[in-house]
């Protein structure tokens, strides 16, 4: 039986944490893998400039704990965050350093920065490790530059919505076994839920409009994607 699963969502803010019994029986409703098939990665977002400064030997520490399987989100944000940004850029080195020491892969952000997120990456040897670029809003050579770099492309809600002509035809041109899927819940809930607080169960329709962009069965994106994930996450294995 097909299953989907949602490679990246905040189910510990509010928005859903507080309706966590409805929201899991919605999952597993919609065959989105539910408790206890939930990992945590580590890491400080880029948009919190007033927050201690994590160090490796601390990102270290706590990706010890049996059920975290990456390190992130982490990356570069110069929409939501502007000025001098090189704490930003000092933040996502340390914790590249923090995967690699850790043997975990990566979950990148990157909006409005693609350059010096791939830059970066590059410099410090991301691809040892690899990852997933998540949420992926950024044009084709990005995606591909990413790739070669050893990582996954993640898409969200927004590659169901009309306006997002672009980001359909990176969806085209790149290959299922380098593709997840995601809701990056409680935001960007997809068509036919935008504007709504969004949830994992939604996944499935990211996976129903990739299914659509590149002519296959929604089974099996489903299949590929999971393939995918278990790849990537090798500590979400269930032999692990
Ligand atoms: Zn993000
Ligand atoms: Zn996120």
């Amino acid at each position: 039986m097909t299953s989907f699963v949602d490679s990246h969502c905040h189910i510990n803010f509010p928005e859903l944490y507080q309706n966590i019994d409805s929201i899991l029986s919605k999952m597993s409703c919609n065959k989105v893998n539910t408790y206890p098939h939930i990992f945590a990665s580590v890491g400080v977002h880029p948009d919190y400039e007033d927050i201690e400064e994590p160090s490796v030997e601390e990102l270290c520490r706590f990706a010890k704990e049996k059920k975290v399987v990456a390190i992130g989100e982490t990356g570069l944000d110069y929409f939501k965050v502007q000025g001098d940004l090189s704490w930003q850029r000092d933040r996502f080195r340390t914790h590249i350093k923090a995967a690699i020491q850790s043997n975990l892969p990566l979950i990148i952000h990157t909006r409005n920065a693609a350059e010096d997120t791939l830059k970066i990456m590059r410099e410090e040897g991301a691809n040892h490790v690899g990852g997933v670029m998540h949420c992926f809003t950024e044009a084709l050579d990005v995606a591909l530059e990413a790739i070669k770099l050893n990582f996954y492309i993640s898409f969200s809600g927004i590659v169901t919505f009309k306006n997002a002509t672009d980001l359909k035809e990176v969806v085209k041109a790149i290959p299922l076994d380098r593709i997840l899927i995601e809701t990056d819940s409680p935001y960007l809930a997809p068509v036919p839920y935008r504007g709504k607080i969004n949830d994992p169960s939604n996944v499935i329709h990211v996976a129903e409009e990739i299914a659509k962009l590149k002519n296959i069965s929604v089974e099996e994106v489903g299949e590929v994607t999971t393939q995918n994930f278990f790849k990537l996450f090798s500590k979400c294995r269930p032999s692990n």
